[in-house]
């Protein structure tokens, strides 16, 4: 439920309200707008439906969300929403952000090597495993907290900043420590212990889509992280399960008009996941920023054929400045930067 207030609702009424609210065992989320504050109140629905806020002064209308996303939706929040990385750098600002990196961190010096290249390209934030989520038990699972160490490294020799993934609550501190965005990845979209975690910091997160999972399942995942209290939440639509077996997965990019026309939260496109293959890479980066997305997350690596994982669809350094190049043009076509 929504509860808009009047453009000349004070500071006293606003908290008599969330007092009252509380008082529930109810949730408020207050947002203030340009012109308004809104109240949104998360809790059981028929609890929500009884109170009697619209004779409360202050108040001008009380609305039902009808979405089972709340926080998340249109109807809480009708502005995209920024998430603030750090260092001046903001996803789903005018500027489309890019993410690149290995698949996996192997060792210190690849990592060095592709930082640098992939910085002097224009991408802003360094992307690389430390935790790895695996087919196989017997694949190289990653090199832990190592592999953390190096991409802090990195990010104080190149100025980007880093992005990685985490897969277990016990690791949560740890990457914490590191990481300026954690990645939840497709594998965990519905960890929702791993998700009310990650709600728990203000700590950037980068939600990539689960590989069997609907846009509503999604934007739910979405919720458990805005519910617990942290809205620095960026979607990353990075291809679905199809009956084709062309391409590893199905970039689904309808996703980014829908998800655009249902939250206010920022999407971004991994065209390397959801293709599978690097040679298509650049086209379908090329089709994501066309359709709006925020930004994009692309595997670059210095020797594809010799990678730990991932090589199939990884970019050689230079196939990656192409593609930075052919992006932009598209980029500056919508009206965006890069
Ligand atoms: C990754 O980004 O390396 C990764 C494992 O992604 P996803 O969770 O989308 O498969
Ligand atoms: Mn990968």
């Amino acid at each position: 439920m929504i509860i808009v207030l009047k453009p000349t609702a004070d500071k006293t009424q606003i908290d008599h309200i969330v007092e009252k609210i509380e008082k529930l065992g109810l949730k408020p989320w207050v947002s203030e707008g340009v012109e308004r504050t809104i109240i949104g109140v998360i809790g059981e629905e028929d609890v929500v439906r009884t109170l009697p806020f619209e004779g409360i002064p202050g108040v001008e209308k009380v609305l039902t969300i009808l979405k089972p996303y709340k926080l998340a939706s249109l109807d809480y929040k009708n502005t995209p929403s920024e998430v603030n990385i750090g260092k001046g750098v903001v996803i789903g600002g005018k500027r489309a952000v890019v993410m690149a990196g290995p698949c996996s961190v192997e060792n210190r010096q690849m990592l060095l090597d592709v930082a640098q290249r992939i910085k002097k390209s224009g991408a802003l934030i360094l992307r690389g495993g430390a935790f790895k989520p695996r087919t196989s038990p017997y694949s190289f699972q990653g090199l832990g907290e190592d592999g953390l160490k190096y991409l802090a490294e990195a990010r104080d020799k190149t100025g980007l900043l880093i992005v990685t993934e985490l897969m277990d609550i016990r690791q949560l501190d740890t990457v914490m420590e590191y990481a300026d965005i954690i990645q939840i990845g497709a594998r965990n979209m519905q960890n929702f212990d791993l998700l009310k975690e990650v709600g728990r910091t203000k700590k950037p997160v980068l939600l990539k889509r689960g590989i069997a999972c609907t846009i509503k399942e999604f934007l739910m995942s979405a919720e458990y992280i805005l519910s617990g209290g942290n809205f620095n939440v960026i979607l990353c639509e990075r291809g679905i399960r199809t009956f084709e077996t062309f391409t590893r997965f199905t970039l689904d990019i309808n996703a980014v008009p829908a998800l655009k026309s249902l939250t206010h939260l920022p999407v971004i496109v991994d065209p390397s996941h959801g293709t599978g293959r690097w040679g298509m890479v650049n086209a379908i980066s090329r089709a994501a920023i066309a359709a709006g997305a925020d930004g994009l997350m692309i595997e670059v690596h210095p020797n594809p054929e010799d990678a730990f994982s991932d090589g199939d669809q990884s970019l050689l350094p230079d196939k990656f400045v192409r593609l930075m190049k052919d992006t932009a043009k598209v980029a500056k076509a919508v009206g965006r930067t890069m």
